[in-house]
Formats: structure tokens, sequence, C-alpha cells
């Protein structure tokens, strides 16, 4: 038996889930005509206590919108430099809002109130404008590191009293509010734009969806069809998300405590010299004695897929699709390598 950590993206569609999707009422999405789009929209959006939302095919998409709605020419956003938006979207910032990026350093992969206030632009004739500051909740590359709302108020008033919009990538939210106990609302309440993803924790095939007010989404749309994003019979794959949504959020605490696990028996490796604390479904582990090249062929060998993150670093996520059995054969196969 393979066990595939690379990423909680490479889970397949449940039974469940799959009859759902089955027997979804759709239309044409570009039309606005897919019942079950707009209800998967409205009940993210009611979720989190904003206006509206609109379903996207990845998360990328719903990031990049975001960042076009707050951005452009002459202006920047602010984010840390381990951020998604700036490592992994193919350099969207500039090919799609044609902004800059100012990039904080931080412990985890976050970013405060402090550093950011020191780095937002003056208001001088030489300087990029600040417009937008993102977060990213929970922290990829942080290891599944995520923000309390205590930590994130400061940077929603300093934001506010700036005139600056504040955006959250929050492919991993649900692993986020499931780890803190936090609530949705109470998330929503501090951002001008959410994005979340559906097919990473929560089991989906494709999906994202952005959450903002009504204005913002209805400019979402035109910016989305530019993209080539306009889905026609979406519905199929919205059926896929409110199952998820139905099912698959309280068990996100599962993947959590196995991530965990994983976490200890990794501490205990002779290659393993620190693994980053393990808050949701990422373990992130710095190796000695050893390339991340290496380390993986031998992970291999022994039926374990990774993945390298960084010079010295190897990933691993736990989701829907890896169980207790997996986890016990885990253990015994680490001790092989
Ligand atoms: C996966 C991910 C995204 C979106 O990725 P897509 O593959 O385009 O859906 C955005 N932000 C973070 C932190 C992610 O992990």
């Amino acid at each position: 038996m393979i066990i595939d950590l690379r990423s909680d993206t490479v889970t397949k569609p449940t039974n469940g889930m799959l009859e759902a999707m089955w027997s979804a009422q759709v239309g044409d999405d570009v039309f606005g005509e897919d019942p079950t789009v707009n209800a998967l929209e409205q009940k993210l959006a009611e979720m989190f206590g904003m206006e509206a939302g609109i379903f996207c095919p990845s998360g990328t998409m719903t990031n990049q919108i975001a960042i076009k709605l707050h951005t452009g020419p002459h202006q920047e956003v602010i984010c840390h430099k381990y951020s998604h938006i700036y490592l992994y979207e193919a350099g969207g910032i500039m090919a799609n809002a044609r902004a800059s990026v100012k990039l904080l350093d931080g412990a985890y992969g976050k970013i405060t109130a402090e550093s950011i206030a020191e780095n937002i632009s003056p208001d001088d004739v030489h300087a990029c404008e600040t417009t937008l500051v993102s977060l990213e909740n929970t922290m990829n590359k942080g290891g599944g590191s995520i923000y309390t709302l205590d930590e994130v108020k400061p940077i929603k008033i300093l934001c506010e009293k700036h005139g600056i919009k504040l955006h959250l990538d929050g492919a991993r939210l649900f692993n986020a509010l499931v780890a803190s106990g936090e609530s949705a609302k109470d998330w929503g309440a501090r951002f001008d734009t959410i994005s979340i993803c559906l097919s990473k924790g929560l089991g989906c095939p494709i999906g994202s969806v952005l959450l903002g007010t009504k204005a913002d989404i209805k400019r979402a749309r035109k910016i989305r069809k530019s993209f080539g994003g306009g889905m026609r019979q979406a519905g199929y794959l919205a059926a896929a998300a409110i199952y998820a949504l139905d099912h698959h959020v309280d068990r996100l605490a599962e993947d959590h405590d196995r991530a965990k696990a994983i976490g200890q028996l990794l501490e205990k490796h002779p290659l393993v010299s620190e693994v980053f604390p393990v808050v949701t479904n990422i373990v992130i582990a710095r190796l000695q004695d050893i390339s991340p090249e290496d380390f993986l062929s031998k992970l291999s060998e022994n039926g374990i897929k990774a993945v390298k993150f960084g010079k010295d670093q190897v990933r691993f996520v736990t989701h829907l699709d890896f169980n207790d059995e997996m986890l016990m054969l885990f253990g015994e196969r680490i001790k092989e390598i």
C-alpha cells in the first residue's frame, strides 16, 4: 500500500460525495442559473457573515481575483515572503494585477501588525502605494501554523486606519477554525475578501470560493470571465463542495491528530534535526546528514510519498484518504529508513 502524504489535494471523492454530485440540480452558471452553485456561494457567505461569494476552479484564481480587485499598477500588496500568492502562483501578482509586492519576514510564515506598520509606503511621489495586505491561514510554508483572532485584530485596525484592504488566503481556513475553535463569522468580520479551497482538506475534486462584498464579487465575476474561469454546469462540482461542508469539516480534527503523531515519529528519527510545531494537518521536517532528494527516495522505496519543501526540508500532509491503519504502517516503515 502506497501512503501518499504529498498533499491534501490527492484525495478522491467519497461515495457519498459522488452521489451528491450525481443528483445535483444544474444550469448555466455564466448566466447565473446554476442553483447548486448559487446555493454553495450563499452557504459559505452566510457561514462567514459576508455578503456574497463566487465559485472558481482553483484557489490560485480566487487569490488572483482578490489581488486584482484590491491592487493595480503603481500599487503593492504586503505579505509574508513565504506566501502562496507570491511563491506558488506563477508570478500572477505582476502578470494579472500588474502590481508590486512587499515581502515581510516572520516566524512560521506569519507577519505582525508591527512589521506591517513599519512597511506601509509613505504618501510620497517615490513610493509604490500600499493598497492590500494578504495573510495566509493556515500558513502552508509555516508548517500549517495558524493566526489567532487576537493577532488579526490589530492588523485589521491598522489596515482600516490607512484605507488598506485585507485579504485572507484561507485555502485551509477550515483546518485553522477546527484547530482554534474560533468562529467563521468572527473571521469573516475582519477581512475584505477571503479565499477558501474545497479541494484541499475538505476532499472535493475541484474548486475554491472567494467571499467579499456584493460590489467586489460583482467585479470578481468579470475578472473570472477574463481569466477563462466562467464555468457552465458547475453545479456538479458545487454539490461536492456542499457535501464536504456538511460532512468533512469536523473530521479535520482527525487529520490534525494523525499529523501530530507523524510529527512525534519524525522528531525521534536520526535523520531529522527539527520538526515545526504541528498545529493542523501539515508536518515540515528539517533533515540532517541527508539531502531531501535522498530522504524522499528512501521514503519512496518504503511506499511513502512526501515532497521537498526548501533546501533541507520535507513536507507531509494528512488528509481524508489517510487513516489509522496507514499511520501504523507509516510508523513501521519510517523506522526502516
Ligand atoms: C493550495 C493553495 C492555494 C490554491 O491552490 P490551487 O491549487 O490553485 O487551488 C492557495 N493558497 C494556499 C496556501 C494553498 O495551499
